[in-house]
């Protein structure tokens, strides 16, 4: 299996990142660039281009897509929300074009890094976990029975869009009250902003200068991380009491954060997760970084031709 090289390729709002793979889970070439802004052309012109520079001249046995979603693996077209050029753009119709004869699968970006993680990193050995990405947005995968649980349209385990406040904040998606409208980047700056925080003189309005500031001890800050962390907690424990899971591994730019974020969900957990079926429930920082979804990219390309 070794000797098989799998191409993974990750599609995000912010970036898009590429790499071959060998059958051991091993990054032998990789690349990225930012998602440019433009039309469909010019973003699958980026694509194209990148999967050029990465793929060479190697000899490749399949493709994994991890696409930000939506996905709808029936046509294998994606939308991801954050990539407005693309709705039901035919990427992996696209892709096949450029490596024919090879096995080209697609999977959301939320399950790639749950199945990442699950294979190589804070998942590993066990059998059913949720994977959770707190970025941009919140997503999502689940791993159940040691299988990825892709759901009839590719969209299972999406949590960044569980409703944690049935009266919260206007969500992204059209929506109110979800995950993904407290506990994403923007929306964790958005509140503290509300609440009277501002970044110290010359420093960015971002999520480590808010991170800085609570860890300087400023109020508004700590709440802030303590109200995301808390959405991120109810939301693991919801989806621990619908599918019997004890783990849940949390990654994504704004996870970096630590136990900011982490401690505060934990404690969700410890209020909420009350039954004894959910006894040892744990929220775990993930372990592979920013590769999780491009690792699980090409597990799925590798279990495609094993
Ligand atoms: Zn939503």
């Amino acid at each position: 299996l070794t000797g098989r090289l799998v191409l993974a390729v990750d599609i995000g709002g912010t970036k898009l990142a590429a790499a071959t793979v060998d059958g051991d889970g091993a990054i032998r070439r990789r690349a990225q660039r930012p998602t440019p802004a433009g039309d469909d052309v010019v973003v699958w012109a980026a694509v194209a281009a990148l999967l050029g520079d990465v793929a060479g001249g190697d000899r490749l046995h399949a493709v994994g897509i991890g696409s930000a979603g939506p996905v709808h693996l029936d046509s294998g077209e994606v939308s991801p929300v954050n990539i407005t050029a693309w709705r039901r753009f035919p990427l992996v119709a696209r892709v096949r074009a450029l490596f024919p004869d090879r096995p080209v699968v697609l999977a959301g970006d939320g399950i790639c890094m749950a199945l990442g993680e699950h294979r190589s990193g804070a998942g590993r050995g066990v059998d059913d976990v949720l994977g959770v990405v707190v970025s941009t947005g919140v997503g999502g995968g689940l791993i159940l029975g040691g299988r990825v649980h892709h759901g009839p349209s590719g969209n299972a385990g999406h949590v960044g869009h569980l409703v944690v406040d049935p009266d919260g904040p206007p969500c992204p998606c059209g929506g109110r009250g979800c995950v993904e409208a407290i506990a994403s980047g923007p929306s964790l700056l958005a509140w503290a902003v509300e609440q009277g925080w501002s970044p110290a003189r010359g420093a960015l309005s971002d999520v480590p200068s808010l991170a800085g500031d609570a860890g300087g001890g400023h109020d508004v800050a700590l709440a802030a991380f303590a109200r995301a962390g808390r959405a991120l907690g109810v939301a693991v424990t919801t989806v621990a009491a619908t599918v019997d899971i004890r783990r849940a591994v949390v990654g994504g730019g704004v996870a970096n954060v630590g136990d900011l974020l982490l401690a505060p969900a934990r404690a969700a957990v410890a209020e909420h997760a009350r039954l004894p079926f959910l006894d040892g429930l744990e929220i775990v920082p993930a372990a592979l970084g920013g590769d999780a979804g491009l690792l699980g990219a090409a597990a799925l390309a590798l279990d495609a031709v094993s």
